[in-house]
């Protein structure tokens, strides 16, 4: 059984097919990454996965459970949890006080078990000293981590993160590279990136889309190699 499964989903807007009849299975512990040129439907697929996005055709299956028609919050509540490609932090309040709004779906009003919840997840991505600071003045960098310690206060059984590292300094680069194999420790990850060595260094499978359909899917070495692939995204 695969933890996810999208069968024939599409999503239409109006004549512009944004996904065509999307088949594909993640497996439980992988780190999938989806990569493809800009416009070719990956953010609508993982929309559709996470419920942001209703498909005009096609079913999700978690945890082999029909979930095409739970809205997103209740995907949360089954452990799909989604990161924007834009920050979403509230800037006015904490660090600690973002996570604890997280943490607070999960486990509740009990002041302690926030308490804790949010100190794992801040430790979980390098920001434990940062809990009283305000979010808002932040490094960028910092931010994008502490959107991601939001998403593991609900403690993810898939997490999505879409072009996590979008604006990151080439050091932050490889902290969040190294942070992702930590969640893939406990979490199955699926990727949208456009770095492509980040895609190459982290997923263990990698999904290729072009026009709202699957170019192809592989190991990173078979990509790589895949002639269509170096044509339409490498660009070779
Ligand atoms: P990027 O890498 O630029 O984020 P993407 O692969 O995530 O691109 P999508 O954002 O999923 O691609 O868009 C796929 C196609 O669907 C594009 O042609 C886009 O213009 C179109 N599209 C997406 N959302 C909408 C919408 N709300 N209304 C109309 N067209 C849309």
């Amino acid at each position: 059984m695969s933890l996810l499964a999208a069968r024939n989903l599409a999503r239409h807007y109006g004549g512009i097919a944004a996904v065509s009849g999307v088949s594909f299975t993640v497996e439980k512990g992988e780190v999938r990454a989806i990569i493809g040129p800009n416009g070719a439907g990956k953010t609508t697929l993982v929309g559709m996965i996470s419920g942001r996005i209703q498909p005009t055709a096609g079913s999700v299956w978690f945890n082999d459970r029909d979930i095409t028609r739970l809205p997103s919050w209740q995907r949360v509540g089954q452990g799909i949890v989604y990161t924007f490609q834009v920050t979403s932090i509230y800037r006015n309040l904490t660090c600690f006080e973002n996570v604890a709004l997280a943490a607070q779906r999960r486990v509740g009003g009990r002041p302690a078990a926030i308490a804790a919840a949010v100190a794992a997840a801040l430790t979980q991505v390098g920001l434990p000293d940062e809990a009283n600071r305000q979010a808002g003045v932040l490094p960028y960098g910092h931010q994008r981590l502490l959107e991601v310690a939001m998403a593991l206060a609900l403690k993810p059984e898939l997490l999505i993160l879409d072009e996590p590292t979008q604006g990151l300094a080439p050091a932050e680069v490889a902290s969040f590279c190294d942070l992702v194999r930590r969640v893939a420790e406990s979490a199955t990850v699926l990727l949208i990136e456009h770095n492509l060595k980040v895609v190459l260094e982290l997923a263990h499978r990698i999904t290729v889309m072009n026009r709202g359909a699957i170019l192809a899917e592989g190991s990173p070495g078979e990509i790589e190699q895949h002639p269509a692939v170096q044509r339409a995204y490498l660009g070779q």
